[in-house]
């Protein structure tokens, strides 16, 4: 990379590495490779978003890599945050909880099942961090999280920090209304609708219906494609049932496949590469506009 990013090294609580593969920061493990600078504190990342911004390097945020492909040579470096927090948080049910994006979904998961938190079913076996599930407005046949979001806080491209107060406007499907272009999530306050001992079932249950419907163990990214609306007939058309339906299931190109399980999965079976995923994503839009008339919105990030 000609950029020279090794100076952030010497700030509190920031970790650089140069050119560092990063096959294993994407859940659908691509060839990939790039600058990551790793944050563990707001402090140091107000430094360096204001630091990269004054020498006008743009940034990507990264979280669990769980929606995003990764180019075989990021031209940017990728932000990740590591922040700790005090776990005793977690010891008992709370009314609110204030939470560093950084943390799993799934420690998430296993609080609401442990206390019964009603609202936090929605989000029941994402793959995700808190940050990278707010910025997608992460979801389920249950619900999406900006349900139960009251405040997400932020630190803006030149290093400022930013409070927003959720409202019924701030989330769409799998979209955010708030985060502008160099903003880092860094911090949610969470809430629930009470305590249900229903819940613990519930999660259980839809944990239970994912295994078996998707490919949980396979290097995919989740869903390739958005569901649509058709606004003739007010359903919802979806991506999965359409490759499904044209014959596509179980199709390979390279090292991907559609999987056998659920058709808006893909597969890397293998060494795949951006690229790859692109031509491959190409070809699947193509038939099924071809055999459906139907276009779908592709969901991952590219
Ligand atoms: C097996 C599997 C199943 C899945 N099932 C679902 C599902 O049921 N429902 C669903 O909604 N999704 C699902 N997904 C997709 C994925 O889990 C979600 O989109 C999730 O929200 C991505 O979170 P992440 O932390 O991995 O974000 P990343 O993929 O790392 O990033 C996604 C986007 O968020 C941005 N971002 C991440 N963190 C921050 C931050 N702190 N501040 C600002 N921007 C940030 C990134 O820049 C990027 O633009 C699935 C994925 C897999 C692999």
């Amino acid at each position: 990379m000609s950029r020279d990013l090794s100076y952030l090294k010497s700030f509190d609580g920031v970790e650089v590495e140069i050119d560092k593969d990063l096959k294993k920061f994407s859940t659908m493990r691509l060839s990939s490779s790039g600058d990551l600078i790793t944050i563990k504190s707001v402090e140091a990342l107000k430094k360096v978003t204001r630091s990269l911004t004054e020498k006008n390097i743009h940034y990507r945020v990264l979280g669990w890599g769980a929606n995003i492909l990764l180019p075989t040579r990021s031209d940017r470096p990728y932000l990740q945050l590591d922040f700790s927090f005090d776990k005793k948080i977690l010891e008992n049910s709370q009314e609110e909880y204030c939470l560093p994006a950084s943390i799993s979904l799934a420690t998430l998961t296993a609080h609401a099942n442990r206390f019964g938190l009603k609202g936090w079913e929605v989000f029941t076996g994402i793959p995700a961090s808190l940050g990278g599930a707010l910025f997608m407005n992460a979801g389920t046949n249950l619900g999406e999280i900006g349900s139960i979001v009251k405040e997400v806080s932020i630190i803006t491209k030149n290093g400022e920090e930013k409070t927003i107060k959720i409202n019924s406007s701030s989330f769409s499907y799998r979209h955010n209304h708030f985060v502008d272009e160099g903003d880092v999530i860094y911090q949610a306050r969470l809430f629930h609708f009470g305590i249900d001992s229903e819940i613990s079932k519930k999660i259980r249950e839809y944990l239970e219906m994912r295994t078996r419907t998707q490919p949980l163990k396979e290097w995919t990214c989740g869903c390739i494609f958005k569901n649509s609306q058709d606004l003739d007939r007010g359903q919802t058309c979806r991506a999965g049932h359409f490759i499904d339906i044209i014959g596509l299931k179980g199709l390979s190109y390279k090292n991907l496949q559609i999987s056998p399980k659920h058709a808006n999965f893909m597969e890397n079976r293998g060494e795949s590469s951006y690229e790859d995923v692109l031509t491959f994503i190409n070809i699947i839009q193509k038939e099924i506009l071809l055999h459906t008339g139907v276009s779908f919105q592709i969901e991952v990030e590219y």
